[in-house]
């Protein structure tokens, strides 16, 4: 595995809520973090149909971009009733024309869980597929994920996306009420973060 020597990295994402936890889960490394939306890059398509190649995608646009080395995430929830969806739709699930409604998303997600009458618990993960691209068009891919279940109705203010819907299992909070800094030990992203770190120890 490449080792991650620098000591500046740009995070190449739009999403404030993801940035927020990419940097706190970094900020214990020394390692300086630039938002993509800081350095107005152009948010790729992501035309793939899975996780990592969509992680790939970001990274590699974000890096050969800036010259930095880049590390984007790509993360979602499957809903085992759902067959996995929404999948690598989970932010598709919430846009509308005039941008992303995430009670919109959640609450099409428990419609179709209900509308196919689906047993509870409604078991579902999240998942995040973290990949770490360098200029020179090397990459390294980490992956996370978090187990739990939909509640419904959505509970607490905290978070981004789907957290007011899912209770990480072993607890009987969402993420939404969660501290931030309890989520950021137990996530998905916290998950595929323990593996990065490896990147880091030299
Ligand atoms: P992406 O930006 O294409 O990776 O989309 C990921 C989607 O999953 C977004 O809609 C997020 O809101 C949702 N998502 C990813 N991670 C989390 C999380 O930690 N909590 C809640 N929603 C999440």
């Amino acid at each position: 595995m490449r080792k991650f020597t620098d000591r500046k990295l740009l995070v190449a994402t739009h999403n404030k809520g993801k940035l927020d936890e990419m940097r706190a889960l970094l900020a214990p490394y020394g390692i300086e973090v630039v938002g993509a939306g800081e350095m107005n890059l152009p948010e790729p398509a992501e035309t793939e149909t899975t996780f990592v190649g969509n992680a790939r995608i970001k990274a590699h646009a974000a890096a050969k971009a800036t010259g930095l080395p880049a590390l984007s995430d790509d993360s979602g929830i499957e809903v085992d009733a759902l067959d996995g969806a929404p999948g690598v739709f989970t932010a598709d699930w919430a846009e509308t024309p005039n941008g992303r409604d995430f009670v919109r998303a959640m609450t099409r997600t428990w419609a179709e869980c209900e509308a196919k009458s689906a047993p509870l618990p409604r078991t579902a993960r999240f998942r995040s597929t973290l990949v770490l691209a360098w200029p020179d068009g090397h990459d390294e891919v980490f992956e996370g994920k978090a187990e739990g279940q939909l509640v419904w109705p959505m509970r607490g203010q905290q978070g981004h996306g789907y957290d007011p819907m899912f209770q990480p299992e072993g607890h009987d909070i969402t993420f939404a009420e969660m501290d931030p800094a309890k989520k950021n030990e137990i996530s998905h992203r916290a998950d595929a973060f323990r593996k990065l770190i490896t990147c880091f120890e030299v």
